[in-house]
């Protein structure tokens, strides 16, 4: 899948879209979900161009996947969800529901989660 350099997260990078930042440094830039699910439900995003975990993971550098982990830490603990706890979600393609094609993960917290899946995705 090439990538798409007008998708919404990219115009965010760019800043051609207002976002509320959470964080950024060299390798991510963190902002709030304009649509949150949960009491804190924050964006982190690379800033170099991947599509999904997969592009990601097999194209960025080490320093770039390190940055990024790191990040993601950070912006938990800044939120003050270390101690409370949180959860890690990243969609990859069709199946996951990905809508917006800039590797992305959703950081939430701020409340009890529940299951990782509700009733809605069916049994296999
Ligand atoms: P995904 O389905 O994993 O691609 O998730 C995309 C997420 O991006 C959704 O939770 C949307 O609410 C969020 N989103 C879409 N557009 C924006 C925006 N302009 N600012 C902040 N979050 C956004």
């Amino acid at each position: 899948m090439a990538y798409d350099p007008n998708n919404v997260f990219a115009r965010i990078l760019r800043g051609e879209l207002k976002s509320v930042r959470a964080y950024e440094d060299n390798f991510a830039v963190a902002f709030y979900d304009n649509n949150p699910r949960v009491s804190v439900h924050i964006i982190v995003v690379p800033r170099g161009p991947y599509c999904s975990w997969s592009d990601f993971s097999m194209k960025a550098t080490d320093e770039e996947i390190a940055g990024f982990m790191r990040a993601v830490a950070i912006v938990a603990e800044r939120n003050n969800l270390e101690a409370s706890g949180y959860r890690l979600i990243t969609n990859h393609g069709a199946n996951s529901g990905q809508e917006v094609p800039h590797f992305h993960m959703h950081l939430l917290g701020g409340q009890r989660l529940g299951p990782i899946l509700d009733e809605s995705c069916p049994a296999p």
